[in-house]
């Protein structure tokens, strides 16, 4: 018997080999089959009576089937299946490349059903290897509404679609997390029936509620997710941070350049929520380069002020460091800094052993502590943490964001919880904001601070390559440094290994053979990553290859050319943070959009990143553009909550909202078990590293 905790590798047809391809899709049981939601559907509901065929067509086609056979196409060593199938009304070919298994599947005399699109011209129209089956009433690849799945190199959409049809009855075992009444009131259909109405639709309808039913359990959690945590926030106090107005100018004043009002606004947002006495939880988007670590150093400049220390995260190592480097220049000679990381402790501008860091830090001596996630580790205590600082914050789950708020009243006899505040880059209008990030406080830094060079960027075509390679030597020539960006190729390469190391040796071997190229991808350890890094950072290589999983957040001010491969593949707001990545500095910098889509949509859509500057706008474009069914974009740029809830359901998420307040209101999430689990399960990290 199989439940929905049974391995895939026992279920009928799962060998070896595709118990490892769908593991890389990331199903290994069978309650995962039934998570894996379809992106889009193939229409083959129509059967079409074979005299009425016409070029083009999408259709059923059901039939007897005449003959067939196999033969080798002489030229290519290629299997070539050869049928005919005939109804009442005439008979059509059908042919199929390589998929010599056919010949055994299908007999002569069967009566099956095929789909696809009707090839050839008008005087000739056959089938050009239809999706086939033994025609009945129950049709799973063809005569419906047929689910199709992103899938990995060697799996077939027959083969999954197959299993999710053997396992789909187990949807009703699954305990529907939804309150009732929450179903009720939305008119939302059951779990079980969404979870099978995704899969295999009777019509357009039941996919829109099967969607919209899923959807919105996407939207809730989140929803409930952030109320919940706004109502344990505010059952706390926290510290009342007095606001140091003449200090605070000072600091300003020495900073040798005036803030934009947007950074002013945000540093007075927050310091407004300091001064409260309840827990702060805000979140600051900008783009790279608008300057939102300054506004944190307001703030932790404050706290320090107030006797109290601050703990500041950032996603790695080399960001860490570079935090430290840019905040003790201008914080160094009023308060104390500390830099905690795996292979470094500093305290002020003295290395210090481990345990003397620990000692400081604990008798809260230090007042502004930079780290990477060894700030979490258990040995680590602080003392009077009154704010806590995370860089990126997509990179932390939410656990790990517990854990540290743990450790500030940890061993503490104060039950005060530290203010929280993460910068974003990721540009989120705030429109969308609700969807992605519930009820979050959000300051929003649009404007960047005067007198930056704007990038030049270009969509360069497939012919003008190797100029653009003549140009980067150039660059390299004049002492500049270049990035390069890989798509992901398929889901299966999910750490980018494979794009990224092609174009590595390709621009090694090939292209700049006197040049020292660095590789960057998720599958390299921490430290190797580092490594590569830090080689970058010191001008040891010149060119750096890297994958868009790795992101590239480190401030290389000698770099000037950012070059980005499979652009079509990215979202916009997502190249617009690459390009960020150059341009810092007096040099004149460049990105370099590459391409093979002749696609005009595509084309367009790239040009928007010539024309705009504005990460904000960008993610706005970008909604316009990306039709449905599309699977790059916010998806890679780490909303992996959402799985079939896009960011431009509005509609949905205010009602997601409104569920959200109104079962927090009427009911105690610990009579949920089904829904606390679900809660438990969500997971804001962005990358899987
Ligand atoms: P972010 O964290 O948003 O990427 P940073 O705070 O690191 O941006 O700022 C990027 C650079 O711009 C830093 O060198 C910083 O000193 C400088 N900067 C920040 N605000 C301003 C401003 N208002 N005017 C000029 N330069 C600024
Ligand atoms: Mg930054």
């Amino acid at each position: 018997m199989i439940g929905l905790d049974t391995k895939v590798n026992q279920l009928n047809k799962v060998g070896g080999a595709t118990y490892s391809k769908l593991k890389k899709l990331g199903i290994e049981t069978a309650k995962d089959l039934i998570f894996y939601y379809p992106f889009r559907y193939e229409d083959f509901s129509n059967i079409t009576p074979i005299a009425k065929l016409q070029p083009g067509m999408t259709t059923t086609v059901v039939g007897r089937l005449e003959l067939i056979a196999s033969r080798r196409s002489f030229r290519k060593k290629m299997v070539l299946i050869e049928g005919l199938v005939a109804d009442k009304t005439g008979s059509v070919k059908v042919i199929w490349f390589n998929q010599p298994w056919i010949a055994k599947n299908l007999q002569a005399g069967d009566i099956i059903s095929l789909a696809g699109k009707v090839a050839g011209d008008l005087f000739n129209v056959y089938l050009n290897s239809p999706e086939y089956e033994k025609a009945g009433s129950n049709s799973t690849h063809t005569a419906r509404l047929v689910p199709i799945y992103s899938l990995t190199e060697g799996l077939t959409q027959k083969q999954l679609r197959f299993l999710i049809k053997n396992t789909i009855t187990l949807a009703d075992k699954i305990d529907d997390y939804l309150p009732l009444p929450i179903l009720k009131e939305k008119h939302l259909i059951s779990l079980a029936q969404a979870l099978k109405k995704i899969h295999f639709p009777a019509n357009k309808n039941e996919i829109d509620k099967a969607r919209n039913r899923l959807a919105f359990d996407e939207l809730f959690i989140i929803q409930l997710w952030s109320k919940l945590l706004k109502r344990d926030l505010a059952s706390h106090k926290s510290y009342r941070i007095k606001f140091f107005e003449d200090e605070t100018k000072e600091f300003v004043a020495e900073l040798g350049f005036k803030l934009t009002d947007d950074q002013r606004k945000a540093a007075w947002e927050i310091i407004t929520d300091l001064k409260s006495g309840s827990p702060m939880n805000r979140l600051v988007e900008g783009d790279v380069g608008s300057g939102k670590t300054l506004v944190a150093a307001i703030a932790a400049y404050n706290v320090s002020l107030n006797g109290l220390s601050t703990a500041f995260l950032a996603p790695t190592e080399i960001l860490a460091n570079q935090h430290f480097a840019t905040l003790s220049k201008v914080l160094g000679k009023s308060i104390k800094l500390g830099l905690f990381t795996r292979s470094q402790r500093i305290i002020g501008d003295r290395a210090v052993a481990k345990k003397e860091f620990l000692k400081q830090c604990q008798k809260g001596e230090i007042d502004l502590i930079i780290g990477t996630h060894t700030l979490i580790q258990k040995d680590i205590a602080f003392n009077n943490l009154a704010l806590v600082i995370v860089d990126e914050q997509h990179r932390f789950g939410v656990l790990q964001r517990e854990e540290l708020k743990k450790k500030s009243w940890s061993g503490q006899v104060s039950s005060k919880r530290p203010h929280f505040l993460s910068l974003s880059a990721t540009p989120i209008p705030r429109s969308l904001a609700l969807t992605v990030y519930g009820d979050l406080a959000l300051s929003i830094i649009r404007q960047m601070p005067l007198g930056r060079k704007k990038i030049i960027t270009r969509v360069v075509a497939p012919a003008k390559r190797l100029e653009a390679y003549q140009f980067i030597k150039e660059q390299v020539k004049a002492g500049r440094q270049v990035f390069v960006v890989c798509p992901l190729i398929d889901p299966s390469d999910n750490f980018g290994f494979k794009s990224a190391t092609e174009e590595f040796e390709k621009l090694d071997k090939e292209i700049f053979l006197d040049l020292a190229i660095g590789l960057l991808h998720g599958k390299l350890k921490p430290a190797q990553k580092e490594q590569a890094m830090a080689d970058f950072l010191s001008g040891r290589t010149k060119i750096l290859v890297s994958t868009s999983v790795v992101e590239v957040g480190v401030d290389v001010k000698n770099a000037t050319v950012m070059m980005i491969e499979g652009a079509d593949r990215f979202g916009l707001a997502q190249l617009h943070q690459f390009r960020g990545r150059v341009g810092r500095n007096s040099h004149q910098s460049y990105c370099f959009l590459f391409t093979d889509s002749q696609e005009e949509k595509t084309l367009l859509r790239l040009k928007a990143l010539v024309e705009c500057n504005d990460g904000f706008e960008l993610a706005q474009k970008d909604l316009k553009y990306r039709g449905a069914g599309q699977i790059y974009g916010y998806q890679q740029s780490g909303f992996s909550n959402l799985k079939i809830a896009t960011l431009d359901d509005l509609v949905l998420a205010k009602s997601a909202q409104e569920a959200a307040d109104f079962f927090i209101n009427n009911y105690n999430i610990n009579d949920f078990p089904e829904l606390s689990a679900k809660l438990k399960g969500l997971n804001f990290s962005q990358h899987l590293e």
